[in-house]
């Protein structure tokens, strides 16, 4: 076996630990898939199908890694590029169709859901956003593309693309993004589902980020499982070989969806408040235990609070938290009641200590805020967020604790 099928049956078996051979950490290399079909391992990975009319990729690379994919397809294909299919507008997943075209002095065809040119529109608008939220989530330089290749053809619910006499399906979903497509290949059995599967526990919760689509999501991994499929190639993380293999991870991990959807809309539909909810809502512990559903990138608790935004408002049902008052103006109230800010720090790092590091993320917040200026409560306040990020399991949550710890 290759490196990429190694690593999925490690991490298939219980072999290997996801955390510390992260779907985000790929070995940039390539291996065939079968026949003429072949899985390029990428931050983002890239699926290439060699036809008879032309080569098929979906996904292009990142805009900083597609030259690593590029050279990894050219490594077992000399094929011209025919067709680059999107499976959504992330940018680790649509760049580098260029670097085909130069090659070939030709244009290739570019198909996507209609919504990937709006997204491209919105991260223009939002580049100084973006660049920042990915900082803090992946700890990487500040840096956000401003140029996009945009498709050239675009499709609402279906659309099948026939190249080298072979039939490409895709179907749009709603999952992690609104702009989603997955792409079944029944000559090969190969099907490609971008992030709606990532070897991780959904990215249904990201707090940084616009809506995810939890419970669509969980039917569309449903209408994959139905289809003959015995290879999967994911967004991230290695391929899942074998139809047993493959179906259990897309209907494990729609169960995992459905249950937090349908617990929090339960208790939405009393009228609990949303802290209230978060301290209810669990997600099934046989799910969160399997290799390929650990919270390791989001967290089940960010899609309760993702899924509260879908359904509901902002407002988290707190009638103090409506029209608050600024959160300085709190802390120093609160610094004033507890005998100084000092004794808020020094409460913080004993709760620390104590291994309570939510309660003392509050009051390091709380003292700092009280007084801005001051060093050592400063100090406290990094110190104790380092720890937090220590003890998290998901990349997510570690990015931003890391980034409040390197906060002055
Ligand atoms: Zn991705």
């Amino acid at each position: 076996m290759g490196r990429i099928r190694d690593l999925s049956e490690g991490l298939w078996s219980g072999a290997l630990d996801p955390a510390q051979n992260h779907p985000f950490a790929p070995l940039l290399d390539v291996e065939p898939l079968g026949e003429r079909s072949a899985f390029v391992s990428s931050f983002a990975n890239a699926t290439a199908f060699d036809t008879d009319g032309g080569l098929v990729l979906v996904d292009t690379g990142s805009f900083v890694l597609a030259p690593q994919v590029h050279a990894s397809v050219r490594r077992v294909t000399e094929r011209p590029l025919h067709t680059a299919i999107y499976t959504h507008g992330h940018v680790d997943h649509c760049f580098g169709v260029e670097l085909y075209e130069k090659e070939q002095g030709a244009a290739a065809r570019v198909v996507a859901h209609e919504r990937v040119p709006a997204r491209f529109e919105r991260y223009v608008l939002t580049k100084g956003y973006n660049a920042c939220i990915n900082a803090r989530q992946f700890r990487a330089a500040r840096t956000w593309p401003d140029r996009f290749r945009a498709p050239d053809v675009t499709y609402a619910t279906s659309l099948d693309v026939d190249v080298g006499g072979e039939r490409f399906e895709l179907r749009h979903a709603l999952g992690e993004t609104d702009d989603a497509t997955w792409v079944w290949v029944p000559s090969r059995r190969i099907v490609c589902v971008g992030d709606l599967f990532i070897w991780a526990s959904p990215n249904a919760g990201n707090p940084q980020k616009v809506q995810r689509y939890p419970r669509e999501w969980a039917s569309a991994l449903r209408a994959i499982a139905e289809l003959p499929a015995e290879t999967m190639c994911p967004g991230h993380g290695p391929p899942i070989f074998g139809a047993d293999r493959v179906r259990r991870a897309l209907v494990e991990t729609a169960e995992l969806l459905e249950s937090l959807v349908e617990q929090t809309l339960a208790r939405m539909n009393e009228g609990a408040r949303l802290d209230d909810i978060l301290g209810t809502v669990r997600a099934p512990a046989h799910l969160i235990e399997r290799p390929y559903l650990r919270p390791i990138y989001d967290e089940p608790e960010f899609v309760v609070r993702n899924i509260w935004r879908l359904y509901g408002g902002w407002w988290d049902g707190d009638p103090s938290h409506l029209k608050p008052a600024r959160a300085g103006a709190l802390a120093r109230e609160i610094a004033d009641l507890a005998g100084g800010a000092n004794k808020l720090a020094d409460r913080a790092s004993r709760l620390a200590s104590e291994g309570n590091l939510a309660l003392a993320c509050h009051l390091a917040e709380t003292a700092w805020l009280a007084v801005p200026g001051d060093d050592a409560i400063a100090r406290i306040r990094a110190r104790i967020y380092a720890q937090r990020s220590s003890a998290e399991s998901s990349l997510m949550a570690r990015g931003v604790f890391t980034a409040a710890s390197e906060e002055t």
